[in-house]
């Protein structure tokens, strides 16, 4: 077991040190605690060390957490798949959703979001490696689902997330991310959108994510110890 205190400074520096090699600086890079099936003593603890963008996967675990979670002035980011039924709570309970991968979902949000005084921050998941388990549009529909979504004004698109498969070394790690980082660009240029965000980098691959580019880190276990 390690303390809450250590693991939040040896993720810091990861941070820090991959953004040192990479030429760029860590304040461009917000590490965000995923913490689904970790307890809310854990999430009040990470909050009172000053981390304040949650990450949660599961719709009702979230808004559990949430409730007793409303001193700490957390920002909440959904991260799973998200139910066309579960979208009006998802859109009013979290302040980002990185996981938009069809237009049926956007339009969903954006209705559930209209008369909200912010929009709401919204990734493209894309499934980057093209497996068959894993959620996110195809990299070759996500220029076109980029421009649908830009029509709702109660959605900001900011870029794209993704969830590369598993690789060992951080030389064959960097090429998805790479990938995704073309993309964003190529999207970019394309709408005329400024999309600021690359949400891309686990515990196991933080570093080959930072070295790419990566805006938005998600990191869970590294940092709450292994899930229950
Ligand atoms: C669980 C999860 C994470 C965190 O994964 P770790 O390997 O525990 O850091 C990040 N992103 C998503 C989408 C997840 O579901």
């Amino acid at each position: 077991m390690h303390r809450i205190d250590d693991t939040l400074t040896q993720v810091q520096q990861r941070i820090h040190a991959a953004a040192m090699k990479a030429g760029r600086n860590a304040d461009d890079i917000t590490l965000l605690g995923v913490s689904k099936k970790q307890s809310v003593e854990k999430i009040a603890a990470v909050a009172a060390l000053g981390l304040k963008h949650i990450g949660e996967n599961y719709l009702q675990e979230a808004l559990d957490k949430q409730a007793q979670l409303t001193e700490q002035a957390l920002t909440w980011h959904f991260i799973g798949p998200v139910q066309s039924n579960k979208t009006r709570a998802i859109a009013t309970h979290f302040d980002w959703v990185h996981s938009v991968d069809r237009l049926k979902i956007a339009e969903r949000l954006a209705n559930a979001r209209a008369d909200h005084d912010r929009p709401l921050n919204v990734c493209l998941q894309v499934n980057i490696d093209d497996e068959d388990s894993k959620s996110g549009c195809a990299p070759e529909e996500a220029l076109s689902l980029a421009k649908a979504l830009s029509q709702f004004d109660s959605l900001r698109l900011r870029g794209l997330m993704i969830i590369p498969k598993a690789q060992e070394t951080l030389e064959q790690q960097r090429p998805a991310f790479a990938a995704a980082r073309a993309l964003r660009d190529d999207i970019a240029s394309a709408t005329g959108h400024p999309l600021d965000t690359l949400s891309m980098g686990m515990s196991a691959d933080l570093e080959a994510a930072v070295a790419e580019g990566a805006t938005i880190v998600r990191i869970g276990t590294a940092l709450f110890g292994s899930r229950h």
